[in-house]
């Protein structure tokens, strides 16, 4: 069913395209941090279910996620100045620049005796880290939009006609004079879970008529049966679902669908699939 194959090519790409994503970013957020990288980002992409990400979003909490409160650029605990627009950052010396702590007195690295102020300070901002919640959010809502996204497509509604008779074998090959499904029938000889399939296709412009005829022991002149069309983006469907049935087995039922896509047949019975065979036919079904 086309919709069945779209959306496994979407979750293909998502599923590849995600630990890609995670391992730029975890790579470059834990080099910010002066955090094990490379470490860090094997964990995170290979780790299954994002376990190693959730884990490593945990423990990075622990290693400094500073910016700067002018140009807002990451800098460190032990940076003197922004690297980005200058600002200074935490006091220093003002003979080698080290970085140094209020209220001490001397350098511990030059000897230096230290200033009492350094007022041109301004402290850098720890900025509040959502990453955790966003992607415990994505762990939940993906699988969501998958499903939601499956629903679409396959309920979506669809631009194509259908219609469709139920008549007993007999009357359609003498209506017809076409017995090729009487020979189809003979020669495949279905089960009840089976059916044969005779296609009919006529191109008019960009659309295509498609004929069905289908025979399935199943179905009787008087069976109930129920026909869905689903849009699907390259590829459209037609599926029939056929309540169950003891007795009868002599009846064909014929469909016509009009479509600007290629088309796929799905047979049911009350939900479980109907394995069928398909020939195409020469000339028009009815
Ligand atoms: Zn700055
Ligand atoms: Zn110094």
């Amino acid at each position: 069913m086309a919709g069945v194959t779209i959306t496994m090519i979407v979750i293909f790409v998502v599923a590849a395209a995600i630990p890609v994503m995670i391992g730029i970013y975890v790579y470059r957020d834990a080099s910010a941090r002066g955090m094990n990288a490379v470490l860090w980002t094997l964990v995170a992409v290979l780790a299954p279910s994002l376990i190693g990400f959730i884990i490593y979003l945990l423990i990075r909490g622990n290693y400094s996620n500073l910016r700067c409160p002018v140009c807002d650029a990451r800098v460190r605990e032990d940076y003197v100045v922004c690297p980005g627009c200058g600002t200074k950052l935490r006091p220093s010396c003002p003979g080698c620049s080290a970085p140094v702590e209020l209220g001490w007195k001397v350098c511990p690295r030059c000897a230096a005796p230290l200033p009492e102020y350094q007022d041109d300070i301004k402290t850098p901002v720890k900025k509040k880290d959502r990453t955790l919640a966003v992607v415990l959010g994505a762990v939940v809502l993906i699988p969501l939009a998958i499903i939601l996204l499956a629903t679409v497509t396959f309920t979506m509604g669809s631009t194509m006609s259908s219609g469709s008779v139920l008549m007993p074998v007999d009357d359609y090959v003498q209506e017809t004079g076409n017995t090729q499904i009487e020979e189809m029938i003979r020669e495949k000889n279905p089960d009840l879970d089976e059916a044969v399939v005779l296609m009919y296709e006529t191109e008019s412009g960009d659309e295509t008529e498609t004929q069905y005829l289908i025979y399935t022991p199943l179905l009787s002149e008087d069976s109930d049966y129920s026909v869905n069309s689903g849009d699907g983006l390259f590829r459209d469907s037609v599926s029939i679902d056929i309540e169950e049935e003891s007795g009868g087995g002599n009846a064909l039922l014929y469909i016509s669908c009009t479509s600007d896509k290629t088309l796929d047949l799905e047979l049911t019975c009350e939900g479980s699939d109907i394995s069928y065979e398909i020939e195409k036919a020469d000339d028009p079904l009815y």
